[in-house]
């Protein structure tokens, strides 16, 4: 068989188990991207993410990752799902695209492996990769006809594929001739950087984690800063408002929404995990570890941990408090309950961060006259607070300086 012959048989066979826009990209160091990349550290922007900043050099050097491929395969997978009505049964936070369904690292993984017995390679001479490996995958992936890096800093694909993928690489010890550039750009474009409620896409084109609501709902492992918290909305789980403002992800939406959403496979569906919208009371009513683990299971929002995901409740339910979440309707109707819910939060034993975020959210009503919520702000022993804490909550309880 020829690698031309080659090629088209794994992308045929790819493509049979459920892998989109499949490229291939050759495993030669990407020295251009270095500077890119480097200078996206230096300005701070990965924010605390360590393992980001752990030697740029081997992420632009796939050869690095598996020395005895002779190139990768950058396989797509989709996740579009369109987010239907808010339910009126709880009050929620919104969960991001990628995250409705169950954790996209072990299912892809499973289909690599799958994919590899298909085409009859040896797993010892493959290695499968998604997000998971030192790699800076959308370099790649923009080098090999993937798509090109929009100003929100996703890779858009050709041919209005839009951007709710994931990317997926498996690295093969197979010569193929690699895919090249496609050329894309947003033009003059920049509604991501205009809808962006945190002003997290700065420099005409490029993500401060440090400001963007899904570093600061998933990764990010302390308190959330207060003059952002109003910002996070109702987004309980990462925030996909840059994606569904990009003209290429509304294209798909008006032209080709339901074959997009059959694409998507069953495990990454709503229906798979905790779908769009996480139940925020019945989250911070949670006794244990062991009810948190049930309430997520195998979803991306075991990354956060309870604390985190906690932290984040805390906030939204703030923002639905302060009317920057739900409708004005659906505030009214629960506002008494979510109040009475943080109430009885503070009363237990809890760290200090999160009781902070605590009387954030009551304070939120407190600011619209709810006697009940300023009260039990008053009521609330500020000793219990760590300094830090302290300091940051002494506006809540009207204590200047
Ligand atoms: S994910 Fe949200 S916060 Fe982050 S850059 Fe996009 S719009 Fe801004
Ligand atoms: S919204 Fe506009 S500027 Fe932002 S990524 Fe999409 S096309 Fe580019």
């Amino acid at each position: 068989m020829s690698s031309r012959e080659l090629k088209a048989r794994i992308i045929e066979v790819g493509a049979s188990q459920g892998f989109h826009d499949i490229k291939v990209a050759s495993t030669e160091a990407m020295h251009e991207d270095l500077a890119t990349y480097q200078a996206w550290l230096d300005k701070g922007y990965a924010a605390d993410m360590a393992y980001l900043k752990r030697d740029p050099a081997r992420r632009v050097h796939p050869a690095m990752s598996a020395p005895q491929a002779r190139s990768v395969l950058i396989l797509k997978v989709p996740y579009t799902s369109t987010c239907q009505a808010p339910p009126d049964d709880r009050v929620w936070g919104r969960v991001a695209r990628y995250a409705v369904g169950l954790d996209y690292h072990e299912i892809i993984r499973a289909r690599l492996e799958r994919l590899c017995e298909a085409l009859c390679i040896l797993p010892a001479s493959a290695r499968a990769a998604t997000d998971d490996l030192a790699l800076y995958e959308q370099a790649l992936a923009r080098r090999h006809g993937a798509g090109f890096i929009g100003k929100n800093s996703l890779l858009i694909g050709p041919k209005m594929s839009g951007s709710y993928h994931f990317i997926a690489e498996l690295f093969v010890d197979l010569e193929l001739e690699p895919d090249t550039e496609y050329v894309g750009t947003c033009g003059s474009c920049f509604r991501c950087g205009t809808a962006c409620p945190t002003d997290a896409i700065v420099d005409s084109g490029t993500v401060d984690s440090n400001l963007c609501i899904s570093y600061l709902t998933i990764e990010n492992k302390y308190g959330i800063d207060p003059a952002l918290r109003a910002r996070l909305g109702d987004w309980a789980f990462g925030c996909d408002i840059c994606q569904e403002v990009c003209p290429y992800n509304s294209q798909i939406a008006r032209l080709d929404a339901t074959s997009a959403e059959q694409r998507v496979w069953p495990e990454l569906r709503p229906e798979a995990g905790v779908g769009h919208y996480l139940d925020l009371l019945g989250l911070i009513a949670l006794p244990d570890d062991e009810s948190y683990r049930r309430m997520v299971g195998k979803s991306p929002l075991r990354r956060p941990k309870r604390r985190g995901l906690t932290r984040n409740a805390l906030v939204v339910l703030g923002n639905w408090l302060g009317g920057r979440a739900a409708s004005e309707a659906d505030r009214s109707r629960w506002h008494e309950e979510i109040v009475e819910a943080i109430g009885t939060y503070i009363m237990q034993d809890r760290e200090s961060m999160l009781l902070e975020h605590a009387l954030w959210a009551l304070a939120q009503a407190g600011e619209r006259g709810d006697d009940r919520a300023s009260d039990l702000i008053a009521g609330f022993d500020r000793a219990r607070l760590e300094p830090d804490d302290r300091d940051r909550a002494d506006s809540y309880f009207g204590i200047d300086g």
